[in-house]
């Protein structure tokens, strides 16, 4: 007779619940109302009743296998409907917030950003204070005294003192995202059915870029104008990024550039996007009780870094055009600061939803493909 498996609830994985906001997970008594009314659970494997019964056992290696944990959008339709107000939509939150933090390279800096709420000073003051450093180091805080009325950043902060930062922090983050990404996949792989990645990749490119889900769930909808316009933005801006290194080296383009030239004109669309996106999820945060979700220092942190980056990138070519150089340079380093902080922490905040959800969304869309040929 094949043995019975013992499962022990953890009282260190619910205490980590706990503190990420899910600790209502309790109450569930498994009625299964939510996992009826979710427009996104598959017919084959609904949830999140799933992922309250494996919550509230201190299940966390079965939770971060499972998919259903980033197919869930947090509409917070399941969380309305629940009878024993076990707010499911912020349990699936919680532990996509553990999972992030469980499957992060180095595993020190998940914990670290995962507590969010005593490690904001560091995670946004340490990024401004290097380049405060950096520049009264290299000589560049002060203005210079022949600055032409129409100035540039460059004349103030090199561009390659910027891509010396840069480069390095984003090959960073790229390598922590790259290995936690595969811890994910062979987590998500393991003992299932034959996927093909390759399959899976075009498919959900195009579902990512339409945000066809959001679509396809009726409370989640208002949710999707604020992200999709949010990364279109980013998309924007990180284009607009590559195309200012061709314009500057390859081309030998006089900066600043005209409002009109081409470049700027994608910088502006992608800054316009960036702000209606961010405002759009602020506000969302903020408003419509229950349907809003709780908000965790965790998720905070993520979102007011993003909205700091954009007031500041706007207002640093604002303050260029109308103000005074020296607090047009003030503003730049906190700007300067506030992005290097978002790919610093890129792969260990809610940031990562982005890698985790798009891998799972792979997975299920190439196994789908496997199956048919
Ligand atoms: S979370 Fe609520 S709706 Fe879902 S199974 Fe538990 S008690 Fe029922
Ligand atoms: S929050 Fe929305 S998408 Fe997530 S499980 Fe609940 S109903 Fe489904």
């Amino acid at each position: 007779m094949a043995a019975i498996p013992t499962l022990l609830p953890s009282h260190e994985f619910r205490e980590a619940l706990r503190r990420r906001g899910g600790d209502t997970a309790s109450r569930c008594f498994q009625c299964a109302t939510c996992s009826g009314v979710c427009e996104l659970a598959p017919d084959e494997a609904p949830f999140p009743r799933r992922l309250m019964l494996l919550a509230q056992w201190g299940q966390a290696e079965r939770l971060a296998a499972d998919p259903a944990v980033w197919l869930c959008h947090q509409c917070n339709d399941c969380t309305v409907r629940c009878p024993r107000d076990a707010k499911p939509g912020d349990v699936v939150q919680a532990i996509r917030a553990l999972v992030i933090e469980k499957l992060a390279f180095p595993g020190f800096l998940g914990r670290l950003v995962g507590a969010a709420r005593a490690s904001w000073p560091l995670l946004v003051g340490l990024p401004i204070a290097f380049w405060v450093a950096l520049l009264a180091a290299t000589g560049h805080l002060a203005i210079p005294v022949a600055l032409p009325q129409h100035w540039a950043y460059e004349q103030l902060v090199p561009h390659v003192l910027i891509y010396s930062v840069f480069f390095p922090a984003a090959g960073w983050a790229l390598l922590a995202a790259w290995v936690s990404g595969r811890r994910f996949w062979g987590l998500l792989a393991a003992g299932g059915p034959p996927v093909s990645f390759f399959g899976g990749v075009v498919p959900a490119v195009s579902e990512i870029a339409t945000h066809k889900r959001f679509a396809s769930c009726d409370a989640a909808r208002p949710r999707r104008f604020g992200h999709l316009t949010l990364l279109w933005g980013f998309v924007g801006a990180a284009v607009t990024s590559g195309l200012l290194i061709v314009g500057i080296y390859v081309q030998h383009l006089a900066m600043p550039l005209a409002l009109t030239h081409p470049y700027k004109v994608l910088g502006n669309v992608s800054a316009v996007l960036l702000v209606i996106g961010a405002t759009v999820l602020v506000a969302n945060r903020l408003g419509d009780g229950r349907k809003a979700g709780a908000a965790t220092a965790f998720d905070n942190y993520f979102l007011t870094v993003v909205a700091l980056v954009i007031v500041t990138g706007v207002l640093s070519e604002v303050a260029r055009l109308a103000l005074t150089p020296e607090f047009a340079l003030a503003v730049y380093v906190v700007h300067l600061g506030l992005v290097l902080c978002l790919f610093l922490t890129f792969p260990y905040s809610k940031f990562a939803h982005m890698l985790y959800r798009s891998l799972t969304m792979v997975h299920q869309l190439g196994g789908a493909e496997a199956s048919r040929s």
